[in-house]
């Protein structure tokens, strides 16, 4: 069972955020970490490959100056191996360009599973997964709780609203996992250690032959408006019809 897991590599969430002057997007010129959400794909592709005997998983990650901090910890909790796509023309990359970048990645590392987290912690779109599936011919599942293999099957509980669909699909497929479906290992002391040596394959655009990598631009930025006071009703025995009346006219009720 070959396992592919989409990293993310991301500027520390508890760190002071900037944005480029010039282009407005985020500064992602430090150090960058394994997005919290992707721990949960790495803890389950080893579990997954833990109870089939055999196979390894690969970390896929797109990250700006050859970053490998964020994929270094992944590789600490198990992982045998990485593919990083680095290259300065994916500056300002969308997240289709994105999803074609990795789909090129991916498909080098053949693997009988893919797993991305539902949604980064930084940008959050949610859609290169979906796109990543498209693009690779792949059936697609998303918000998996659970996860299970059986023989050349996937089978998810696929979190709802209103509690889950069992739903199975022939594999290779790319799948999406919650928070909630497998609690991540901390790296021991000597996984970290065994981490500094592990293969990290860094290619370009070139190497991965990918030759329509779009990016979007951001014309300008605004802080986000103020939240007015919000009005306070004294309740002089109309109390309730007040709100009423106030929560129609907002066509909340
Ligand atoms: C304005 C802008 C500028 C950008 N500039 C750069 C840049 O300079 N350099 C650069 O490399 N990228 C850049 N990107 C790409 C960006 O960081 C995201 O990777 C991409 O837009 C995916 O969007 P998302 O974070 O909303 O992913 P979501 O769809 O929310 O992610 C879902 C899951 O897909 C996987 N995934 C998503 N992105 C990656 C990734 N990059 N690597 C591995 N797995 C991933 C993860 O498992 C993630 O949890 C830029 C994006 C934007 C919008």
């Amino acid at each position: 069972m070959n396992v592919v897991v989409c990293v993310k590599q991301i500027p520390d969430p508890a760190a002071p955020q900037s944005l480029e002057p010039g282009t407005h997007t985020l500064d992602r010129s430090g150090k960058l970490i394994l997005d919290d959400s992707d721990a949960y794909g790495v803890e389950m592709a080893l579990q997954l490959a833990e109870q089939a005997g055999g196979g390894e998983v690969t970390l896929v990650s797109m990250a700006p100056n050859g970053e490998t901090s964020g994929l270094r910890t992944a590789l600490a909790m198990g992982a045998a191996k990485a593919i990083l796509v680095s290259d300065d023309a994916l500056k300002g990359a969308d997240a289709l360009t994105t999803a074609k970048v990795l789909a090129a990645a991916i498909k080098r590392a053949e693997p009988d599973l893919i797993l991305t987290a539902t949604e980064s912690s930084d940008g959050y779109t949610g859609t290169t997964p979906v796109q990543i599936a498209e693009i690779l011919g792949l059936p697609s599942i998303t918000f998996a709780k659970s996860v299970a293999i059986d023989g050349s099957t996937v089978k998810v509980d696929r979190q709802t609203e209103a509690g889950y669909d069992e739903v199975t699909s022939p594999l290779p497929a790319v799948v999406t996992v919650t928070a909630g479906v497998v609690e991540p290992r901390y790296p021991s002391f000597k996984g970290i250690m065994a981490a500094k040596s592990k293969p990290v394959e860094t290619l370009t655009l070139a190497d991965l032959g990918v030759t329509n990598a779009n990016g979007q631009e951001i014309t300008s930025v605004d802080d986000a408006e103020a939240r007015a006071a919000g009005e306070i009703v004294v309740d002089e025995g109309d109390g309730a019809q007040r709100i009423v009346a106030f929560l129609e006219q907002l066509k909340v009720i």
